[in-house]
């Protein structure tokens, strides 16, 4: 089994020099997404006392250049907070603050799918849309095996993993613990955790959140995953079909709901935007991964709890369709959608854009653009 060299540095040696006062100062970790739209960069600087707005953190700059978002020789980009977390690896007052990039014309880089989400967001702030997303993981070595499967061969045919307790069904329990109290000092909303089917594979769930602050969560909990697995010496990959063949491949379900579906009855708004979803699955499963439908056609097969990507289909309790409705959510007639088509690494807030723009301001069209037809 290999791990990276950065996690064979001793961390006792580390920890020393962690416990140092810091004079007053505070380190604020800048955190944003690079030019490929998956991965995210950072970079720390000092700030004088304590900053507990976003108006008290300055926007900053970086060299586009060198994480594949400059264009021509303008590579300055612009780095604008958007939310703050506390620091769960430097502690407190330190500083996460997910941001924005924009250009050097203060236009929204290609990768800053926020800046559009955000404006329908805002749009749509009266019917109250709440999301819970999913995001499926999973665990490899640096030589790119998942952590734990035996050097030649495969472990054991998938069954006894997913929410396994023991040994010999799980893979990488530390890193799920680290990463779920390393998120509630953050202040992420992280809902819950468990193993998943395929083994080293794994999910949290950050919700209920209200509009643009979804993607702003989960962005920072997965930054907040990198960065643990990073001194475990582990890779986390988001790629939805990590392994072909007779495993599960890793979705990032997108549960929804409005004021309407929440309240009284509310199966009645569901079964709309059901409705309103169906005739418009090409433009969904465009959104619901970064190569267009591309990654998603490797995991939509129809198998493994997945719908095809090329049909829309709709059901209480059914996890081979490409929306659930929860039995629960069936027995109370009120509640939310869950939409299983999202890729594990989907942009969250293309996802959430997406259903707001379908299910809420009653956009239609836009089918070309799926590149799987
Ligand atoms: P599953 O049974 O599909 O594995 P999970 O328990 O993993 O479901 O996730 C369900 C998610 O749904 C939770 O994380 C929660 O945040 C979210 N959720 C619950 N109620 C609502 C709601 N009314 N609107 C949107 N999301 C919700
Ligand atoms: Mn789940
Ligand atoms: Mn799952
Ligand atoms: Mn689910």
């Amino acid at each position: 089994m290999s791990v990276a060299v950065s996690s064979k540095l001793n961390k006792h040696v580390r920890e020393q020099y962690l416990k140092l006062a810091q004079n007053g100062k505070v380190q604020v970790t800048y955190v944003w997404i690079d030019g490929t739209g998956e991965y995210l960069r950072c970079k720390t600087r000092t700030m004088d006392c304590e900053p507990n707005i976003l108006k008290e953190i300055p926007e900053w700059n970086f060299d586009g250049s060198s994480t594949g978002q400059a264009e021509g020789s303008n590579s300055d980009m612009f780095l604008i907070p958007v939310q703050i977390f506390r620091d769960p690896f430097t502690l407190d007052p330190n500083k996460l603050v997910l941001c924005e990039v924009l250009k050097y014309n203060r236009k929204p880089a290609e990768s800053n799918l926020r800046h559009t989400c955000k404006a329908v967001m805002d749009k749509a702030k009266d019917s109250h849309p709440w999301f819970g997303l999913e995001q499926e993981y999973s665990l490899l070595g640096i030589d790119g095996r998942p952590y734990g499967w035996p050097q030649n061969g495969f472990p054991g045919p998938q069954g006894p993993y997913y929410c396994g307790v023991g040994a010999d069904k799980i893979f990488g329990r530390d890193i799920m613990e680290a990463h779920y109290k390393a998120c509630l000092y953050a202040g992420v909303k992280i809902a819950g955790t468990n193993a998943e089917v395929m083994p080293s594979q794994w999910e949290y769930q950050v919700g209920p959140c209200e509009g643009i602050e979804m993607g702003d969560h989960l962005w920072m909990a997965r930054y907040i995953l990198h960065r643990i697995c990073e001194d475990f010496g582990v890779v986390v990959t988001l790629d939805p079909k990590p392994i072909t063949g007779n495993w599960n491949g890793a979705g990032c379900h997108a549960n929804f709901s409005t004021e309407d579906m929440r309240q009284e009855g509310g199966l009645q708004s569901i079964e709309e935007a059901i409705e309103k979803l169906s005739k418009r699955h090409r433009f969904h499963i465009h959104m619901y991964d970064p190569k267009g439908g591309l990654d998603n056609s490797r995991r939509l097969t129809g198998q493994h709890e997945t719908s095809s990507i090329h049909d829309f289909s709709a059901g209480i309790a059914n996890r081979g369709a490409s929306i659930r409705i929860p039995r629960q959510v069936g027995q109370d007639r009120c509640g939310y959608l869950e939409d299983r088509r999202p890729s594990a690494n989907c942009d969250p807030y293309a996802v959430t854009e997406a259903l707001v723009r379908t299910c809420v301001l009653n956009e239609t069209g836009n089918e070309s653009k799926c590149c799987t037809k």
